[in-house]
C-alpha cells in the first residue's frame, strides 16, 4: 500500500466526509472506474447502537423504513438478515457499500438459529462467488462476500458473554472480525480501559482470531507507522454513534447531548469512532484480500474435503487486473495446486470405491 493512500486521523476528521476518496491508491484503476465494492456485516444484540453507528459511519440513512420489534415479537424472532446497499461518491470515487445487519441477534431465548442463519448467509455468499468465478461472465462478478464483521460488545457487562465467545469462535474462520465496544459514552475512562483489557484477554484465552492489522513495511513513513500503532492499541474500538448535528463552541459536530454536556462522536478524546473509521477505510483492500486469500480459500478447501465437486476456477477474478504481488501470488498458486491434487485424490478414491462395490 502506498503512503499517499493513508491519511493520518487529522486529515479525515472533517465532518460530512467519510474519507474513501483516497481508495484509488489502494486498488487498481479499473475497479475504481467500476466502483469499489465492500460488504460490512454488523452483529450484536439489538439495542447496542449498530444501526446508529452504521448511519454515522457512512453519513447516510441506511435504514429509513426500519421497524423495531417489541419484546414479545423478539422472543420468537428468527434472525433476519437485512442487506442494504448504498452508493456513496466522494471526489468522483464511487463506493458501493453493502451493510448486512443482523437484527434480533441474541434476543431470542435459544440462539442456535442466530448462529445458523448468519453462518449460512456468509457461506451462501462464498458459494455464489465460487459459482460465478467459474462461470463465463466472471469479469462482471458482483462480490457480495462479507469483507468485515463489526462485532458489538455490550458496555454494561464485565467482559464477553458466553454468547459472544461462542459466536466469534464459529465465525473467525469465515470472516474478518473487528470487535467493537458499543455505547462508549456510558463508561468512564478507567472503566473503559478495564473492559478493553478484559475483552482482549478473553479473546486470547478462548483462541478467538480477530482481524490482525497488517504489519507496516519498514520503508513506510513514521506518521503511518504511528497511526497503525495507535489503531492496534485501540482494539477493541470503543465507539459512540449519533445522527444529530449539534453546535459546540461555534462548531457543528455530530454528537449526543446530555444534561451535563455533549459527547462528540468524532472527537478522539471522547471515543474511538475516528479510529474505527480510519481502520476500515485504510484497510479496505487488505480486508478484501484476507477475505479472498484466507476465508474464501478455507471455504473452498472445506467444500473439497467434504467431497463436493468444486467448480474449476479460471483465474482469481477479483484481483486478476492486479500485477503479480510476489509472495501472495506464489502462495495462491501453491494453494491452487494443492487443491487440485486433493481433488484428483478424491476422484481416484471415489473410482476405487465404485470398483470395490462391483
Ligand atoms: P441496534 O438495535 O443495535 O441497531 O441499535 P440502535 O442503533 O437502534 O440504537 C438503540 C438505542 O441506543 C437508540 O435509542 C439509540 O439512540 C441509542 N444509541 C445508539 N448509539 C448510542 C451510543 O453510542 N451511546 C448511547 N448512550 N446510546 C446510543
Amino acid at each position: 500500500m502506498s503512503n499517499e493512500s493513508l491519511k493520518p486521523f487529522r486529515n479525515i476528521e472533517t465532518p460530512g466526509y467519510v474519507g474513501f476518496a483516497n481508495l484509488p491508491n489502494q486498488v487498481h484503476r479499473k475497479s475504481v472506474k467500476k466502483g469499489f465494492e465492500f460488504t460490512l456485516m454488523v452483529v450484536g444484540e439489538s439495542g447496542l447502537g449498530k444501526s446508529t453507528l452504521v448511519n454515522t459511519l457512512f453519513l447516510a440513512d441506511l435504514y429509513p423504513e426500519r421497524i423495531v420489534p417489541d419484546a414479545i415479537e423478539k422472543t420468537h424472532q428468527i434472525v433476519k438478515l437485512d442487506a442494504s446497499t448504498v452508493e456513496i461518491e466522494e471526489r468522483g470515487v464511487k463506493l458501493r457499500l453493502t451493510v448486512v445487519d443482523t437484527p434480533g441477534f441474541g434476543d431470542a431465548i435459544d440462539n442456535t438459529d442466530s448462529f445458523r442463519s448468519i453462518i449460512q448467509y456468509i457461506d451462501d455468499q462464498f458459494e455464489r462467488f465460487l459459482r460465478d468465478e467459474s462461470g463465463l461472465n466472471r469479469r462482471n462478478i458482483v462480490d457480495n462476500r462479507i469483507h468485515c464483521c463489526f462485532y458489538f460488545i455490550s458496555p454494561f457487562g464485565h467482559g464477553l458473554k458466553p454468547l459472544d465467545i461462542e459466536f466469534m469462535k464459529q465465525l473467525h474462520n469465515k470472516v474478518n472480525i473487528v470487535p467493537v465496544i458499543a455505547k462508549a459514552d456510558v463508561l468512564t475512562k478507567k472503566e473503559m480501559l478495564r473492559l478493553k483489557k478484559r475483552v482482549l484477554e478473553e479473546i486470547e484465552s478462548n483462541g478467538i482470531k480477530i482481524y490482525p492489522l497488517p504489519d507496516c513495511d519498514s520503508d513506510e513513513d513514521e506518521e503511518y507507522k504511528e497511526q497503525v500503532r495507535q489503531l492496534r492499541e485501540s482494539v477493541p474500538f470503543a465507539v459512540c454513534g449519533a445522527n444529530t448535528l449539534l453546535e459546540v463552541r461555534g462548531r457543528k459536530v455530530r454528537g449526543r447531548l446530555y444534561p451535563w454536556g455533549v459527547v462528540e462522536v468524532e472527537n478522539p478524546d471522547h471515543c474511538d469512532f475516528i479510529k474505527l473509521r480510519t481502520m476500515l477505510i485504510t484497510h479496505m483492500q487488505d480486508l478484501q484480500e484476507v477475505t479472498q486469500e484466507v476465508h474464501y480459500e478455507n471455504y473452498r478447501s472445506e467444500r473439497l474435503a467434504k467431497g463436493a465437486p468444486v467448480p474449476k476456477r479460471q483465474t482469481p477474478s477479483v484481483f486478476e487486473e492486479k500485477p503479480p504481488t510476489g509472495d501472495k501470488d506464489r502462495i495462491l498458486q501453491e494453494k491452487e495446486a494443492e487443491l487440485r491434487r486433493m481433488q484428483e485424490m478424491l476422484a481416484k478414491m471415489e473410482a476405487q470405491m465404485q470398483q470395490q462395490q462391483h
